[in-house]
Formats: structure tokens, C-alpha cells, sequence
């Protein structure tokens, strides 16, 4: 298809939360094929394996037909290449994520230049939300069950079973 737009959504999605979910959905909505690309080789120490993540996300996005969902280890641009994709979108919360985004979109397109970064706001009632505190209120023994699809609190139960329904 001429004109056929294919962008990456990178991130870790350790776990994916209704803030990711509600991005996904908004840049599906944008562009023709929307690639959810789970970052591997991420330092911390992941709660979700890649596995048990691409689980969870084909499962969230089951209806949205021209989502994908894939992992990359290295950089960013290099998957961008090998998946013929130019465009990439992040999600802002709060100027806190400002300052990295600018810094990550700025070195990707120095590395790439056709690589073009384009950031969605994210919505008022998710911009608080991020996996780190799904982690932490679930570690703590709290109810997430606001915050993560159906699918994710699962297994978020199965990890940690001490957990509130
Ligand atoms: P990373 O480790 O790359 O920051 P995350 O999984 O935390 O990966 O986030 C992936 C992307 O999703 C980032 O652009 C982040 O800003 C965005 N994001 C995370 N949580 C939300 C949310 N609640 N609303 C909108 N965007 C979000």
C-alpha cells in the first residue's frame, strides 16, 4: 500500500498497564500497522519475562487487528531498520518524561535520521500511572486491579497470590 504508515511503540511493559494499553489503542488508531516492540535488554531486573509480556500484550491488543507485538535487543534504530518502520511513539506523562524523550528522539534520529519520534500526551486520568508503581503496590500487597487490564492482574495474582482481587 503506498503511503502505508507502520510505526514502533518501544518500551518495557514490565507489566503492561491500561496507561500503555490506552497508548496503543490512540496510535493504532493513527497509523496502519503499530508494532509494540518489548525492549529486552533492559538492565533491571524484569518481573514479566519477554515471553510471559508478548503473553499479556497479544492478549490486551486481541482486538485491534493491526497491532503487533514484537521484542528487540540493542538499539532502537536498528530494529526501526530491520522492521522498515520510520516513525516511533513514545507517551508523556509529566515533564519529568520530557527531558529523556527529548534526549532519546534527539540521539535516535542523529543515529537515523529518517527516524521521526512522535509523542502522544498522555491521558489525564493515566498520567500518573506507570509499571513501577503497579510493581510497588503489589509488592506491598495492594488491590492494582485499577490499573492493569484484566489479563495482566492474572497474572500479576499468580506471581504474588497474597495480592487483593
Ligand atoms: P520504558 O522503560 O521504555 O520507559 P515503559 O514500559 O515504562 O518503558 O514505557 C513505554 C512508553 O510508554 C514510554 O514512552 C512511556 O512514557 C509510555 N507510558 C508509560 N506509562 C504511560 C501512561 N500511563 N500513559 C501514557 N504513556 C505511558
Amino acid at each position: 500500500m503506498p503511503n502505508s504508515l507502520t510505526a514502533i511503540y518501544p518500551g518495557s511493559f514490565d507489566p503492561p498497564t491500561n496507561g500503555h494499553l490506552d497508548l496503543i489503542t490512540r496510535g493504532a488508531g493513527l497509523v496502519n500497522h503499530l508494532i509494540v516492540a518489548i525492549l529486552q535488554n533492559s538492565q533491571k531486573q524484569p518481573l514479566f519475562t519477554v515471553a510471559e509480556r508478548t503473553e499479556m500484550l497479544k492478549e490486551i491488543t486481541a482486538n485491534l487487528p493491526n497491532v503487533e507485538i514484537d521484542s528487540f535487543d540493542g538499539l532502537l534504530v536498528d530494529f526501526a531498520a530491520h522492521r522498515q518502520a520510520n516513525t516511533i511513539i513514545r507517551g508523556i506523562r509529566a515533564v519529568s518524561d520530557y527531558e529523556t524523550e527529548l534526549h532519546m528522539a534527539l540521539l535516535n534520529r542523529s543515529m537515523r535520521p529518517e527516524t521521526e519520534t512522535v509523542f502522544l500526551m498522555a491521558s489525564a486520568e493515566y498520567s500518573f500511572l506507570s509499571s513501577r508503581m503497579v510493581k510497588e503496590i503489589i509488592t506491598l500487597g495492594g488491590d492494582a486491579s485499577k490499573f492493569v487490564p484484566p489479563a495482566v492482574m492474572r497474572r500479576l495474582h499468580i506471581k504474588f497470590p497474597s495480592t487483593k482481587e
